[in-house]
C-alpha cells in the first residue's frame, strides 16, 4: 500500500526570493496523526500549501512532481483530485468563512462536489454533529467564537470527506475549553492527519509522530515524548519541552504546618 502523503525531494522558494523549503523528504502513513513543529518562518504552513497544491503557484508537469497523495502526483494533472483528497484548515478560520449561515459554509464544498437537496443536508447535519455544532445550522459565522469558527471551518472541510487533513496551528488562539473540545474532535477524526502547531502538549497528547522543521528543512522526526524530552534539541529550534513531559513522574505530596 502506498503512504497516504510522500514528498520526495520538494524545495521551494517564494517569488520574492525567499527559500522555504529546502529538499523534504518524508512519508505518511495512511491514519496517522503526525505534528508538524518549528519555530516561526520554518516552513510549516508552505509544506502545508503544497500538500493540495495551493502553491507552487503553477502546478509542476507530469513527471515533475515532488508531492503524492493516496500514490498520485500533484501536478498539473492531478490538482482536481489532491484538492479533493486533502482538506486544509487555515490558521485564521475568517480566511476561510464566506457565508451568511454555518450550513451554507459547510454544503459549499459537497455541493460543488455534485451533492444535493436532502444528501446535501444530511451531510451537513451529520458533519456539524461531528465537530459538535448539532442545532448551528442557521447561526451566522461571524458571529460565533473562535472555537466555534474553527469547528466550523473543520466541518465545511469534513463535509468534503477527504482522505487527509492539514491543520495549519488549529489551538492556537483558543480558549482552554476550545482546546480542549477541538483536541477531541481531531483526536476522534479516523483519517490520516498533519498538524502544524506550537502546541506542543496536544502533539504529545495526540501524535504518534512528531517531524521538527526549521530553516526549510527536516531536522529530526520520532515519537513525540522522546523528541520533545530532548531539551537540546527543543531549545536550538524554538522549542521547549512541554510541562507534562516535565512532570511525567509525580512529586511527593507537599505538606503544609
Ligand atoms: P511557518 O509556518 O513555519 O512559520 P512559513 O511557511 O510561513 O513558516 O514561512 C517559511 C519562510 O517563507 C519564512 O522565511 C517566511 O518569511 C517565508 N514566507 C512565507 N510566506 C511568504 C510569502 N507569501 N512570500 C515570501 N516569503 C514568504
Ligand atoms: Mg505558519
Amino acid at each position: 500500500m502506498s503512504a497516504a502523503i510522500r514528498i520526495a525531494g520538494l524545495s521551494y522558494v517564494y517569488p520574492d526570493g525567499t527559500p522555504a523549503l529546502d529538499n523534504i523528504t518524508l512519508e505518511i502513513e495512511a491514519g496517522a496523526c503526525v505534528a508538524l513543529i518549528g519555530p516561526n518562518g520554518a516552513g510549516k504552513s508552505t509544506l502545508l500549501l503544497h500538500l493540495n497544491g495551493l502553491l507552487p503557484d503553477a502546478p509542476p508537469p507530469a513527471g515533475k512532481a515532488a508531492v503524492f497523495v493516496g500514490g498520485a502526483p500533484v501536478d498539473a494533472a492531478g490538482l482536481t483530485a489532491a484538492r479533493r483528497a486533502v482538506g486544509l484548515l487555515f490558521q485564521d478560520p475568517d480566511d476561510q468563512l464566506f457565508c451568511p449561515t454555518v450550513s451554507e459554509d459547510v454544503a459549499f464544498g459537497p455541493r460543488q462536489m455534485g451533492l444535493e437537496g436532502p444528501a446535501l443536508e444530511a451531510r451537513v447535519r451529520e458533519t456539524l454533529a461531528r465537530v459538535g455544532l448539532a442545532g448551528y445550522e442557521r447561526r451566522a459565522p461571524h458571529h460565533l467564537s473562535r472555537g466555534e469558527k474553527r469547528r466550523v471551518c473543520l466541518a465545511g472541510v469534513l463535509a468534503c470527506q477527504p482522505r487527509v487533513l492539514a491543520f495549519d496551528e488549529p489551538t492556537s488562539d483558543l480558549d482552554p475549553r476550545g482546546r480542549r473540545e477541538l483536541k477531541s474532535v481531531l483526536a476522534a477524526l479516523p483519517v490520516t492527519r498533519l498538524i502544524a502547531t506550537h502546541d506542543l502538549e496536544m502533539v504529545v497528547e495526540l501524535c504518534t509522530r512528531a517531524i521538527v522543521l526549521d530553516r526549510g528543512a527536516v531536522i529530526a522526526d520520532g515519537p513525540p515524548a522522546e523528541l520533545l524530552s530532548d531539551e537540546p534539541l527543543m531549545l536550538a529550534h524554538g522549542l521547549e519541552t512541554p510541562h507534562i513531559l516535565r512532570h511525567r513522574h509525580p512529586h511527593p505530596a507537599v505538606r503544609h504546618g
